[in-house]
């Protein structure tokens, strides 16, 4: 992994990283800015991805573009190259990962309302209010500081196989629960360095933004997420325990380069794993954190109600 921080001008020119020399690259990277026709942007953005043939998910809105990306590393240097281009996206910041295979099956551009639905009335403009940025170095000092209250920006299912030490693990199955369980549950830390964070730092934008509206005084987020973190030659992912949940096909990737640990436990009996699988029913697909022996007693199953349902489909 190697964060690009473009120049700014179109002649970019990308240098591998030593020693990683895989065939395929996953790209990370949002932005907020004002797109003002989404639904053409979109269009036009999922031809070129076609032509070039990425695969991935990638959201536009009238607030920004973010996305997640897979392809050779002629496609992807394709794409930096193109976006670098555009006249919205010449600072763009991409979060590469070498791979060995595509990490989507598809190519998947999709316009939508929010980049990270909130739903608030009075929505959070991360251009006009957010946290204090953190480079991975200062906020693994600031960890460390005793009075600092630490939020996981993310939901409970990606906190529950890989967060940082003695992060408080949000009760939020989805990013638009927050601003309730932040009403509900943070009222007496509003005096307190509060720290958040998330896997690339776009939810951490409106997060933190959030909590300075509601009155919290210092607030700060990790820039560039826990992807950029665990990648940092300096700190190498020390303080997270776990492993960092992904949204696509690798599920999830390793953060802590130093002192790496597992924080799951096993959905059906309890021992500690890191790896979710999904229910092998196909109309259940429960994503559940299972270790390769009740993998093999539950045949991929996430509880044998699904194994019978699914066993006995056609006999009906
Ligand atoms: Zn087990
Ligand atoms: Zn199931």
């Amino acid at each position: 992994m190697s964060t690009i921080y473009p120049s700014g001008d179109s002649r970019f020119v990308y240098t591998p990283v030593e020693g990683e020399n895989k065939p395929f690259r996953v790209l990370l990277y949002y932005k907020y800015v004002t797109i003002s026709d989404v639904a053409e942007f979109a269009a036009e953005h999922l031809a070129f991805c076609k032509e070039v043939g990425l695969k991935g998910r990638i959201l536009v809105a009238h607030e920004g573009i973010n996305g997640t990306v897979s392809g050779t590393v002629e496609q992807t240097n394709q794409y930096i190259a193109y976006m670098h281009n555009h006249p919205l996206f010449r600072d763009l910041v991409f979060k590469i990962d070498d791979a060995e295979e595509h990490a989507f099956q598809k190519i998947f551009v999709r316009p939508r309302k929010e980049l990270v639905t909130f739903r608030l009335e009075d929505d959070v403009n991360p251009n006009e209010i957010t946290g204090t940025h953190l480079k991975p170095k200062q906020f693994y000092e600031m960890l460390q500081q005793e009075d600092v209250i630490v939020i996981d920006g993310r939901n409970d299912y990606e906190y529950d196989i890989g967060h940082f030490r003695n992060a408080i693990r949000p009760e939020v199955e989805s990013f638009r629960e927050f601003p309730e369980w932040i009403r509900e549950n943070m009222q007496g830390f509003k005096d307190r360095p509060i720290l958040t964070y998330c896997t690339g730092g776009i939810r951490c934008e409106k997060l933190s933004g959030f909590l300075m509206k509601e009155g919290f005084q210092n607030v700060y987020q990790l820039d560039g997420g826990i992807v950029t973190y665990g990648k940092d030659p300096e700190v190498q992912g020390q303080l997270f325990d776990g492993r960092m949940y992904v949204f696509d096909e690798r599920i999830s990737v390793p953060v802590n380069q130093v002192e790496p640990v597992v924080v799951g436990t096993c959905y059906h009996c309890g021992a500690p794993e890191d790896r979710y699988i999904n229910c092998a029913n196909d109309f259940c697909h429960k994503q559940h954190i299972c270790c390769t022996s009740c993998e093999v007693k539950y045949n991929l199953f996430c509880s044998t109600q699904c194994e019978e349902f699914w066993l006995n489909r056609s006999e009906g």
